[in-house]
């Protein structure tokens, strides 16, 4: 499913998806993005920050510029750039190019796949997060009533870059969000890169160049291995979502980063696999010391009875029961169908 590319140092990985093949590049860079996208016809996306930095490296086209952050994935911002499509003469042989986070990448991909019925698209991932996440699996969409990616579909870009030189400009707090997924894919598929995690932790948080490209190498195929076996997420693909039951119901109450909710999400997932003796308590407190050494939260202050409220409202249509990821060592994440009452008691003493 991968190989080497010899010129450069770059790993291709290819998912076969129902729309289409899409190749993810992890080592590329943006100056070769032209390398990757027809002659003409090209409509760039971007935010206000990634444009500020990299501008002159983007190829000739026209650059529709996004206000930075989540509230640009909204129906306001898509509808301008429909419009704009329109003014700019776009059809059915254009295609779309996001540069930018998974803010950047889910909007491209949903104006790709809806305008005209779906003209082709890829990406350049430039934060850790679109990297290893957001950019990989096909899924895009918007925001709508409070509700999160509630309007999207499932479609693959044709190629995702994902530059990791570019992470050197990110914020340290988007870094630290996006290393909570990549230590989600760790302890969900892979010890091994539990421990070069814990290992390569300063090399990581100095952002050398090889363990970044590695990690991100290694979350971009574990995340693939799992699409790839369940692009509609319908079985295991449910695995992806640990950490994120506990966390989006913390992301809900306190507003905080995704990454950060995750890493909560994910402390409470290892101390309910702990407490239901699953996980032995040597990788539960490593798994701890690894979060904390990222600089990422393993609790907050929220009421619990509160965020178990909000979870249950998420879920509307599993009362009783609910599908939970947890994990049976580090490496190894399994669902498993829980009575609500037995997660809300362990909720009560986290
Ligand atoms: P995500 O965390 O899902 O990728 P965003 O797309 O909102 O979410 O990106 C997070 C923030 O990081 C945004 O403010 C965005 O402008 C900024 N950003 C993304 N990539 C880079 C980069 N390579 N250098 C500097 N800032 C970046
Ligand atoms: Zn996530």
């Amino acid at each position: 499913m991968w190989e080497r590319d010899n010129d450069v140092c770059m790993e291709k990985i290819t998912i076969q998806g129902k729309s289409g093949d899409s190749r993810i590049l992890v080592g590329e860079s943006l100056p070769a993005l032209s390398r990757h996208i027809p002659a003409k016809g090209v409509f760039i996306i971007t935010d206000k920050n990634v444009v500020g930095y990299y501008h002159s490296e983007f190829p000739d086209f026209p650059v529709y510029v996004v206000e930075p952050g989540e509230k640009s994935k909204d129906f306001e911002v898509m509808t301008k750039i429909w419009h704009w499509l329109l003014e700019k003469d776009a059809d059915r042989s254009s295609f779309i190019v996001g540069i930018g986070g998974g803010v950047v990448c889910d909007l491209a991909g949903f104006v790709a796949s809806t305008f005209m019925r779906g003209i082709p698209f890829g990406f350049v991932a430039t934060s850790l997060l679109a990297q290893v996440d957001a950019s990989v699996g096909g899924k895009n969409g918007v925001n709508l009533g409070g509700y999160k990616n509630i309007i999207g579909t499932f479609t693959q870009p044709e190629f995702v870059i994902c530059d990791t030189s570019m992470l050197k400009t990110l914020p340290d707090d988007e870094f630290r969000n996006g290393m909570a997924e990549v230590i989600k894919h760790a302890l969900i598929k892979d010890a091994d890169k539990f421990n070069f995690l814990k290992k390569k932790r300063n090399a990581i948080l100095k952002r050398e160049r090889e363990a970044i490209n590695h990690i991100v190498n290694q979350s971009v195929k574990i995340k693939a291995t799992i699409v790839q076996a369940d692009e509609l997420e319908r079985g295991e693909r449910r695995v992806l979502n640990f950490g994120h039951t506990w966390g989006h119901a913390v992301e809900k109450e306190n507003k905080i980063p995704h990454g950060q909710a995750v890493s909560i999400g994910m402390a409470f997932a290892a101390g309910l696999s702990k407490h239901l003796g699953y996980l032995k308590e040597k990788d539960y407190n490593d798994i701890l010391v690894l979060l904390h050494e990222y600089g990422l939260p393993l609790n907050s202050e929220l009421d619990k009875d509160q965020v178990f409220d909000t979870l249950l409202r998420d879920k509307k249509k599993e009362k009783d029961k609910m599908n939970f990821v947890l994990l049976k060592t580090i490496g190894d994440a399994f669902v498993k169908e829980m009575d609500t009452s037995v997660i809300k008691n362990f909720a009560l003493t986290f």
